[in-house]
Formats: structure tokens, C-alpha cells, sequence
């Protein structure tokens, strides 16, 4: 495969945007630090880079392309929003529709607001949470990523239950010493955190199934326990769901554990695309935000009617019948593909998955939490990506990253996979 323009266009993209990427991840430093491909166009499951190759992709954008690139459907959406003019700074019909169709798929969400990105989102609901609890500190879970607002840019690191230190220059040890992480799926060390801090905890903030370091799931009862030990201690329970919401059902990873959280944070799949974000809980808690409250968010681009025409198309995509079944049948066929493939080389793989969406691990036997994670080999993997990006087969550049199926990825895709994965692991044996 050749990336001549690509690298032409990384190599310009330097002289002009600090590290020639707008995001970190996409600069592929984890896997050899290679050259990022930039892609031109995308349709369905597949998308094509700028010097003409194809790729199957399973990055999908790190979460929010479930129903492939350019869906119709979507598109119709946009174009319906250019041309009525798309942002006019007043409130539209649209925002009541999406707003309501969020309240019917996750009902915790008795009121919600739209902002423009994931981390604005939830960064909104710890300030609310404090304004609502009169209390400072936020414990979190190692290794979770919620977004780059200064206060959860902390401790993103594993080890003992500890006050925070900034993981980025910028970020105060004052505003890390108001963060608190814990190991996820570890009830004690929570409590140990809540016995000693209590008085302070404002939040307790958790993705009820973890999608930073791979798809890791809830062990059985841990979430029930969150609840309980956040809510005897008087602190409000946060779930950042902003890659989860709409990705395994339609709903929230809260209806799928049945464990409803006080506040909830959205973003990804319900922007179609374009950028958004949303925020909601109970009633009485939301009543903290301006203009009811003291507590202030405002948004110049927040509703816009492009984004929530795009969600409402994407959402009405997903709400058809057996688009679940379609994205777990082809996640499973992967999984146990991958599993097989993996005892005829004897390459250490480990799978995690939950429906459409897994994480293949190299050398570990399980992965639980974030350190169990860190443990899985970053070389291997790497080699695994390069290999892969070869023959076309897009994943996300990280060692616990998921790969992430959409509605229009088909068995005819997996084949495909499959196949560059049987390629891939006969190389890594032979080296
Ligand atoms: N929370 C979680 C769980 C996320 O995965 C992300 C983004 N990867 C964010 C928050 C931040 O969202 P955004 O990038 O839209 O700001």
C-alpha cells in the first residue's frame, strides 16, 4: 500500500497545525509513530484515503459513526439544515423533538441541555453536581477518560486510591487534589475513598461500562454498589455514557445494567456526526442550571439545528427493528474469528466485547481495570496495527482502544477482517 499523499499532507499539515494533527490520537505516535493516513472520503463501513486506498473501518470516528459514513438518512438531515440556515441563536422545534426522544430511550434524563462536545458535557454535570451537593471533590475511576476539561485530566493513572495529580502540564495541583480515582470494579477502594473524604465527595463520576481502556464491563453487583455507597454518603452518582449511550441498545448502558445514575453525560452517537453533547438527570439536580439556577452553562453553537437534525436521523436509524442483533451477530463473528485464529498461531490474545464492540488485548489473561490493561502488550499490538493498516483494515492506533462495528458493516466485512487477521498473526508468528 502506498501513502505517498498522505505523507505529503502530514508533512504540510506540520508547518501549520501543532503536530500536524488536531487531535493526539490521531497522530498514530503509539504505534511506531507512523504516518497518520488522511482519509477523503468515507461510504457505508469503508472509507478511502487520499492516495486511493480503501480501508474497512472500525474506528468509526472513536464511536460516533454507528451507522456508517454518509447514511442517507443523515445526509438528507444535513442538507435539510444548510438549507434552512443553521444556526440562528434561538431556540428550534428540533431541540424539543431530540430532547424528547432522549428522555423516552433513558428516562434518569428528567431534564436534559444540549452542549457542543462530550467533555463539555460532563464537565457541566460535576459543576452542577458540586452546586447541587455544596461539596468540592470528585472521586473517578483509573484510567477513564472523560473528556479534557482541567478537573478529570487527573490521575488517569492506576494504583491505590490517592489524591490526584495532574496528568497535563496546565492543570493545578490544587485543581487535582479535588480528584480522587479509584480502581473500577473495586467496591473497597471506593469506600475506603467515600469513608475518607466523604464529607467532601460532590460526584462520583463512572462510565457504567468502560470504553477508554477497551470495553471493559462492570463486574456483577459494582455499579448496584456505587449507588449505594455514593448515595448513603450523600454524594450524586455521575455516568459518563458518551461513548456507551446508543452504542450496545437503544438507550443508555443504564438500561442495559439497570442502574440509574442522578446525572448522566452524552455525546458521540446522538450528533449523526456532527459535534454535540448533552447533559441531563433529575429534575431537582438540573434546577441548579441558569437560567433557573445559579449554576452556568451557555453554548453559542449548543442545540444548533445541524447537530440535533443529524442526532434525531441517526437515532431514528437505530431505533430499526434488529439493528442490535445485526451489530452483535457481526461482533460475535469477530470475536470468536479472532479467538480461533489466535489458538492456530498461538498468538496471546485476549477479546473483550459487548456487542458490536471489542478489544482484542495482546498478553494478558483477563482485563478487568485500567491496570490490567496497561499490562497488554504495546508491541505486539503495534505490530498487529501495522499489519492490519496494510491490507486494509482500519483500526484505532491504541493498545486498548475498541474496534467499533456500524449498521452497515457486513459479513462480507468480517470475512475480509478475518482474513488480514490470519495474515497478520502467521507474520507475528514467524518473527
Ligand atoms: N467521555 C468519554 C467516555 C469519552 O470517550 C470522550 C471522548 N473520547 C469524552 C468524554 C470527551 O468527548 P469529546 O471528545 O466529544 O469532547
Amino acid at each position: 500500500m502506498e501513502w505517498k499523499e498522505s505523507i505529503s499532507l502530514y508533512e504540510e499539515a506540520k508547518s501549520h497545525i501543532l503536530g500536524g494533527v488536531n487531535s493526539p490520537s490521531r497522530s498514530f505516535k503509539a504505534v511506531g509513530d507512523i504516518t497518520p493516513i488522511f482519509m477523503e472520503k468515507g461510504q457505508g463501513s469503508r472509507f478511502w484515503d487520499v492516495d486511493g486506498n480503501e480501508y474497512i473501518d472500525y474506528l468509526a470516528a472513536y464511536g460516533p459513526i454507528i451507522t456508517g459514513h454518509a447514511h442517507p438518512h443523515i445526509t438528507k438531515a444535513i442538507e435539510g439544515a444548510a438549507r434552512d440556515g443553521v444556526l440562528y441563536g434561538t431556540p428550534t422545534k428540533y431541540e424539543n423533538q431530540f430532547a424528547k426522544m432522549l428522555q423516552d430511550a433513558i428516562p434518569s434524563l428528567e431534564k436534559v441541555r444540549f452542549v457542543n462536545s462530550g467533555t463539555e458535557a460532563v464537565m457541566t454535570t460535576i459543576r452542577v453536581a458540586r452546586a447541587y451537593t455544596n461539596r468540592n471533590k470528585v472521586i473517578k475511576f483509573a484510567g477513564c477518560y472523560h473528556g479534557h476539561s482541567d478537573l478529570v485530566l487527573v490521575a488517569a493513572g492506576s494504583g491505590p486510591s490517592t489524591l490526584g495529580n495532574p496528568d497535563s502540564a496546565g492543570v493545578t495541583q490544587n485543581i487535582a487534589s479535588e480528584v480522587i480515582t479509584v480502581p473500577f470494579n473495586d467496591p473497597q477502594s471506593l469506600a475506603q475513598a467515600l469513608d475518607t473524604w466523604g464529607d467532601d465527595i460532590a460526584a462520583v463520576l463512572v462510565e457504567p461500562i468502560v470504553g477508554n481502556f477497551g470495553i471493559v464491563e462492570p463486574s456483577p453487583g459494582f455499579l448496584e454498589k456505587v449507588n449505594e455507597l455514593s448515595h448513603a454518603n450523600g454524594s450524586l452518582v455521575i455516568y459518563d455514557e458518551v461513548i456507551t449511550a446508543f452504542r450496545f441498545m437503544y438507550g443508555g448502558a443504564q438500561n442495559l445494567v439497570g442502574v440509574e445514575p442522578d446525572m448522566t453525560a452524552l455525546g458521540k452517537i446522538i450528533g449523526g456526526g456532527l459535534p454535540i453533547g448533552a447533559y441531563g438527570g433529575k429534575q431537582a439536580i438540573m434546577e441548579q442550571v441558569a437560567p433557573l439556577g445559579p449554576a452556568y452553562q451557555a453554548g453559542t453553537m449548543a442545540g444548533n439545528p445541524a447537530s440535533i437534525r443529524a442526532g434525531i436521523a441517526c437515532l431514528e436509524i437505530l431505533q430499526q427493528e434488529g439493528t442490535y442483533d445485526h451489530l452483535d451477530h457481526l461482533g460475535k463473528m469477530l470475536e470468536d474469528g479472532i479467538n480461533d485464529l489466535a489458538n492456530e498461531y498461538d498468538i496471546p490474545v485476549h477479546t473483550n466485547r459487548l456487542r458490536g464492540a471489542l478489544t482484542v488485548y495482546f498478553n494478558v489473561d483477563k482485563v478487568e481495570n485500567y491496570h490490567d490493561a496497561e499490562n497488554s502488550d504495546g508491541d505486539m499490538f503495534a505490530q498487529f496495527f501495522r499489519s492490519m493498516l496494510e491490507q486494509g483494515i482500519h483500526l484505532a492506533p491504541s493498545k486498548y482502544e475498541a474496534w467499533f462495528l456500524t449498521t452497515e458493516h457486513t459479513e462480507k466485512d468480517i470475512e475480509e477482517t478475518l482474513k488480514a487477521v490470519k495474515q497478520t498473526f502467521s507474520k507475528m508468528k514467524s518473527e
